[in-house]
């Protein structure tokens, strides 16, 4: 139903990797940015993580139940590969069914923090392999809270802020910062800590959930144009499952659907269309993620012609030898044509034509 999350420029990095590979060095890898969720506890994190990866695994609930951080490895593979999971904690063992993916990460989180309500800082490390995704990484991090349940400690609320902050202040982190509609966006704790992280607001993405249970005759278009808090790369409202769903097992599939569904019958959304829904969502993280690699072309540039000049200083000592094309100026060539590629697909012009001719 919606393009995967980075299919756009799944080709573009693609090729971009086997140029790298070309070229040779891991001095020039290409560092590609993590994608954090934020907010506060029971406010979708999980559910919106769930919904760009297109697929059900993750533990939901009304209480707590991100006691750990989940790191989500995507990796790209061929169709015949099938999708499945490896854990960073069973290596060697894939499972291609994913609800005992979702048990492995309850048993596991157990095993680390205790069967009650605990957190640990200790990374849960999964990796989904699936034709449909593009290598990224996701964090799924625990919600923030105020009150201590259970057999928290009383500066818990310390503690998860800590540990988000260690995620969120990484120069290459995308924030997705998660605000349920039924709250007030003023108190927002994902917008309140993003700012900590980043100041200027360049790599934070305002994400308003739970827009179906606003209360009757109010509406988001206020929120998702920027009017109550601005936020330079913008908001975008979005529908997931509720837990009755959940507990019906709807299929993500069907969820993404009645999303659409729901944007379409509320005509107030529709001047606001471009800021509604997961499909958007994961629009906008490809294109930041295409920024991102636009940024790192220069350099990614001179380290290729700085070795050309090494490699021509090297084929000069052998004396004259019959003239073929090599395979630097051959690199090269593909490079900047990436680069111009890669001007007009962050300016959006010719986007479509682009995403499929590379
Ligand atoms: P997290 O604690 O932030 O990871 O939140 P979850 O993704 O686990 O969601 C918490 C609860 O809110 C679950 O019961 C979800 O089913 C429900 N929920 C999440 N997003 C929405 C939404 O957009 N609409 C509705 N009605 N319920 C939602
Ligand atoms: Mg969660």
């Amino acid at each position: 139903i919606h393009p995967p999350l980075g299919s756009t420029v799944i080709p573009v990095v693609n090729k971009l990797r086997e140029v790298l590979a070309k070229v040779g060095g891991a001095d020039s890898e290409l560092e590609l940015p993590q994608v954090a969720v934020v907010g506060s506890q029971s406010s979708g994190k999980s559910s919106v993580l769930e919904a760009l990866v297109g697929r059900d695994f993750l533990p939901r609930g009304s209480d707590i139940c991100t006691r750990r951080p989940l790191l989500l490895q995507l990796v790209r593979t061929d169709e015949e590969a099938g999708e499945y999971g490896e854990f960073g904690h069973l290596p060697g063992r894939n499972f291609f069914d994913f609800s005992q993916i979702r048990a492995e990460i309850q048993a596991e989180t157990e095993r680390e923090a205790g069967g009650t309500k605990r957190i640990s800082n200790k990374q849960i490390y999964l990796k989904i392999f699936s034709h449909r995704v593009l290598d990224m990484t996701l964090v799924d991090l625990p919600g923030m809270t105020k009150v201590p349940i259970g057999d928290q400690p009383l500066d818990i609320e310390i503690q998860i802020r800590k540990m988000i902050l260690s995620y969120i202040r990484q120069p290459c982190c995308i924030i997705l910062a998660i605000t349920p509609a039924n709250s007030d966006l003023a108190n927002s704790d994902a917008l309140h800590i993003a700012g900590i992280a980043d100041p200027d607001g360049n790599r934070t993405i305002g994400v308003i959930t739970k827009l179906d249970i606003m209360d009757r005759g109010t509406d988001a278009c206020n929120l998702l144009l920027g009017k109550t808090i601005p936020l330079r790369l913008g908001y975008v409202g979005v529908v997931n499952r509720c837990q009755e769903d959940i507990e019906l097992n709807r299929g993500i599939q069907d969820a993404l659907a009645s999303e659409e569904a729901f944007f379409h019958s509320h005509p107030v959304y529709n001047g606001v269309a471009d800021r509604c829904g997961i499909p958007q969502l994961a629009k906008k993280l490809n294109q930041i993620f295409v920024q991102h690699i636009f940024k790192m072309l220069p350099d990614l540039k001179s380290s290729i012609r700085s070795k050309l000049v090494l490699a021509a200083k090297e084929h000069s000592r052998y004396g004259h030898m019959p003239r073929k094309p090599d395979h630097g100026s051959l690199v090269l060539n593909i490079l900047l044509k990436y680069s111009k590629a890669f001007v007009s697909l962050v300016d959006g012009r010719n986007e479509e034509k682009l995403t499929y001719e590379v």
